[in-house]
């Protein structure tokens, strides 16, 4: 459908784009039933703020009643693509699908010359690093470095990275211990079973977790291994493009998905597995971006149909063979995109309660994102501390000891979180759930 007013500050090729997304819009009946559900609404407490507000921005954008600059990039930008509003919608509005339209839609009318300078990094990041594998292991060997040599520390304590920018600051020292390049495992490698084979597993590497958390990737195989996988890392896969369709670059997005639909298709594995909850959603979702291309809309949805994150698989083929107990009080911070997007919520907590020993406690908003939002944190450092502060409140009242999550986003946001909490919550850990299981299985 075409859009019913011509936008003047819009071209043809943005009309189009957004032609679905104006079809979606007016499925919202305002019922305002998300409100309550939506992090930045809560925290930011305006219309315009809220799903049901941006949803009606999108809408008058549409129809050219506002302009998709100076009146929709800012509320669009500052949502944090959560999708708990999806979850709690009574009608089904697909929220997702209208961020991301609207995101590729505002990028294309974005004249090259109005760009600013940290949108110019952030397409040179997109386009020229993260779809590249070997340029970002380059960048994990970099950052092992700066750990191993004690540069990280010196540059702590000198305070520069402060100076420059908080958000950095608090990135550099949430960033996990990044392993040697030697121990990674390398692609194309096929690691049998332990015992009776149960499963053909393909196992998603994804670019961060394998240059920067190798040692997670390492430790899932094991699991994987441990509950009778048998696991393939198919050669050629690549980012999972989810920040490019978070960050409108449409496009990119599904040149990526096309390259890991043939990359996993050929190791013709029983199912696709990812450890990390917003790549995981986005595998999931490649059904819905590659749908109206027809030379590879069927392929996508058998890739779609196969993506697993690893908790499914874990609880579906465990008991896990625990060999210690646990110390200590456990909470669980769900990853947004694996709660609303992939509808895993039960898993990793059954998964964790498994665990002899384990004092396991819920904390109150364990489903409200920590607002971490792939660079969300970065781009708008106050409002992510804003909502991250909130949560680090409600983790105090657990008693917690380690807060786990099942994302390598959310769990830099925890250890941030816990940064900015001070010395007495240092007493707390921010873990992968891959990493406590393969600790209390004696495998770390
Ligand atoms: S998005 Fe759904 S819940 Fe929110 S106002 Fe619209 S119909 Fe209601
Ligand atoms: S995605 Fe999250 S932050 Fe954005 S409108 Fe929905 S609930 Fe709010």
């Amino acid at each position: 459908m075409n859009l019913p007013v011509k936008s003047k500050e819009t071209n043809a090729e943005v009309q189009n784009l957004y032609s679905d997304a104006y079809d979606w819009t007016n499925q919202c009946v305002k019922c305002g039933y998300c409100l309550p559900a939506c992090p930045t609404y809560e925290s930011m407490g305006v219309e315009s703020a809220s799903p049901r507000g941006r949803i009606n921005l999108v809408k008058m954008a549409a129809e050219g009643k506002i302009d998709f600059q100076k009146d929709l990039a800012q509320p669009i930008d500052l949502c944090l693509g959560c999708r708990a509003c999806e979850t709690a919608c009574p009608v089904g509005v697909p929220y997702g699908h209208i961020l991301e339209a609207a995101k590729e839609a505002i990028e294309n009318s974005q004249p090259a010359n109005q760009k600013n300078k940290m949108t110019k990094m952030k397409k040179l990041a997109l386009v020229h690093l993260f779809p590249f594998p070997k340029r970002m292991n380059r960048v994990g060997s970099v950052v092992h470095l700066y750990q191993k040599t004690g540069l990280s520390k010196l540059i702590r304590r000198s305070n520069v990275l402060q100076k420059v920018s908080p958000a950095l600051a608090h990135l550099e020292q949430a960033l996990p211990t990044t392993e040697s390049s030697s121990k990674r495992i390398r692609k194309g490698t096929i690691i049998p079973a332990k015992g009776e084979t149960k499963l053909r597993v393909a196992f998603f590497t994804g670019c961060i977790m394998d240059s920067m958390m190798s040692r997670i990737n390492r430790l899932t195989i094991e699991l994987l291994t441990l509950v009778g996988c048998e696991v393939i890392l198919p050669e050629n896969q690549n980012c999972c493009g989810a920040l490019h369709s978070h960050q409108g670059e449409t496009k990119q997005a599904k040149e990526l998905a096309k390259s890991n639909i043939r990359a996993f298709m050929q190791a013709e594995a029983d199912v696709i597995v990812n450890n990390a909850g917003g790549c995981g959603a986005s595998l999931l979702e490649y059904e819905h971006l590659l749908a109206n291309e027809h030379e590879w809309s069927g392929a996508a949805r058998d890739f779609s149909k196969k993506s697993k994150d690893i908790s499914q698989i874990l609880y579906q083929l465990g008991p896990l063979p625990f060999t210690e107990e646990w110390q200590g009080v456990v909470s669980y911070q769900d990853s947004c995109h694996l709660r609303n997007v992939q509808k895993v919520q039960q898993e990793p907590r059954s998964l964790l309660q498994s665990i002899p020993g384990i004092s396991y406690v819920e904390m109150e908003g364990y489903d409200r994102c920590c607002a971490s939002g792939g660079i969300y944190n970065l781009l708008h450092f106050d409002e992510s501390m804003k909502i991250l502060d909130e949560k680090m409140r409600n983790l105090k009242e657990t008693k917690a000891t380690t807060i786990v999550t099942v994302n390598p986003g959310c769990q830099m946001q925890m250890s941030i979180g816990i940064q900015r909490e001070g010395a007495a919550a240092n007493q707390i850990k921010s873990m992968h759930l891959v990493e406590i299981l393969a600790k209390a299985c004696g495998l770390d």
